[in-house]
């Protein structure tokens, strides 16, 4: 009781970086860093029971955007996921050039 807003998209703090990210309800990962984490076994169940931290190590031009190559740090898992609106373009393109010097 007495809170006005109750937000059923989960805000997080990112365990990369210590950014505090609002959740958007469609991405979870650190628009600052973009870092994810290793959570769902499908996009949104939250089901995964991992919870390595989700490296990006590549990005993907596409017709409406962007999309991210993770890779989970803790079980190696790899894994594509579309870029956020408000995902940090100077951090995409960072891991963009990063991967294409290997
Ligand atoms: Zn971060
Ligand atoms: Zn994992």
């Amino acid at each position: 009781m007495g809170r006005k807003f109750q937000r059923r998209i989960e805000d997080f703090t990112c365990e990369h970086c210590g950014h505090q990210v609002k959740g958007s309800g469609f991405t979870n990962h650190c628009p600052a860093c973009l870092w994810s984490k290793h959570v769902d076994i499908n996009p949104g169940d939250r089901e995964e029971l991992c919870h390595g931290l989700m490296e990006p190590v590549g990005v993907e031009r596409q017709k409406d955007g962007y999309r991210i190559h993770f890779r989970c740090t803790r079980c190696g898992l790899e894994r594509w996921n579309k870029s956020a609106p408000e995902d940090d373009f100077k951090a995409l393109l960072r891991i963009a050039r990063a991967s294409a010097e290997g």
